[in-house]
């Protein structure tokens, strides 16, 4: 096997074989895709990084707050809820990180980690979202199976757009348009997700997760009352949430939109773009990337493109 020191590829190409000959292929595409992202050192943790991120990250979170108790009563608070908005995003980075085990081997500590950054950081259930996460990476993009396409308020096929009746409907046919408003109530809606995860019978590590979800929430609300105005404070509250919201659903939306949406009986059969119909009907595709646009060609599954940022309802 070749070390990392040996690959010379630029970070976004994939190494060449050695001059001494192609290495020869073995496994699936999946495995010699996954064995080439391992000889380049891409999986490697880097834990130097972690150490000065985090404790950056901390600091800057330290600021905000002292920023905040120090200026006091004023409106100028909408400045620091804008920075606090971008440091709790960082938090969640991080938190996903630690999910994927990239900052420590150990699960344990993975998690404590985890909920510390979580729960107790930024007011989000970490063990509820790893969880969540992990189904995501299992079946991104496939119907019924990812988590994060099964959002009421969005649809990402024609099926889930006919699905939709009233106000949903309405709301799917222009949902090009609400896409960033509506990313402004999603902190909200993480923190309402987190309780009801942790009061739901069955949530594993329950009691430690919910204490500091607590914590969190109870810290919060102190000291933005004690040092603002109840107007002020609503704004600051409104300004920090939404813009975490906002800053959080658009780093991952990405891995939504322009995407081809699969159903439970397509496969992928090629990362190439190939998809194999076994028997799908209704399927679609949202055809804004140029890998999705090669789907199309090789595909008479995803045959009704979705024009648009995602795909809306159809007009009757
Ligand atoms: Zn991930």
């Amino acid at each position: 096997m070749r070390s990392s020191r040996a690959v010379t590829a630029a970070p976004w190409q994939l190494p060449r074989p050695a001059a001494t000959g192609p290495e020869p292929r073995r496994g699936s595409e999946y495995a010699q895709l996954s064995r080439l992202i391992r000889q380049a050192g891409l999986l490697e943790r880097r834990p130097r990084y972690y150490v000065w991120k985090i404790a950056l990250t901390l600091a800057a979170l330290a600021a905000g707050w002292t920023a905040f108790v120090l200026l006091g009563n004023s409106w100028w608070q909408l400045a620091v809820a804008a920075f606090l908005a971008a440091m709790f995003t960082q938090l969640g980075f991080l938190g996903h990180d630690a999910g994927h085990r990239q900052i420590f081997g150990s699960r344990r500590a993975s998690y404590v980690l985890g909920i510390l950054l979580g729960n107790l950081g930024i007011g989000l259930s970490y063990g509820w979202w790893v969880e969540k996460h992990h189904r995501h990476h299992a079946h991104p993009n496939q119907e019924g199976a990812d988590p994060d396409i099964d959002i009421s308020v969005f649809a990402f096929s024609p099926a889930q757009a006919r699905a939709g009746a009233g106000l949903t409907r309405l709301a799917f046919r222009f949902q090009a348009y609400l896409f960033f408003p509506m990313l402004l109530l999603e902190a909200i809606s993480l923190h309402v997700a987190s309780i009801r995860a942790l009061i739901s019978p069955g949530s594993r590590h329950r009691a430690a997760e919910a204490l500091l979800l607590a914590a969190h929430i109870g810290c919060y609300l102190t000291v933005v009352l004690l040092v603002l105005s109840p107007v002020k404070a609503v704004a600051f509250i409104l300004v920090q949430q939404g813009l975490f919201g906002l800053y959080l659903g658009s780093s991952f939306a990405p891995n939504h939109k322009g995407m081809a949406v699969l159903t439970r009986t397509t496969a992928v059969t090629s990362f190439t773009g190939r998809l194999s119909p076994r028997a799908t009907s209704g399927a679609a595709r949202l055809p804004t990337s140029r890998s999705a646009a090669s789907t199309t060609r090789s595909s008479t599954t995803f045959s009704r493109p979705c024009p648009g940022l995602i795909c809306a309802a159809p007009r009757r």
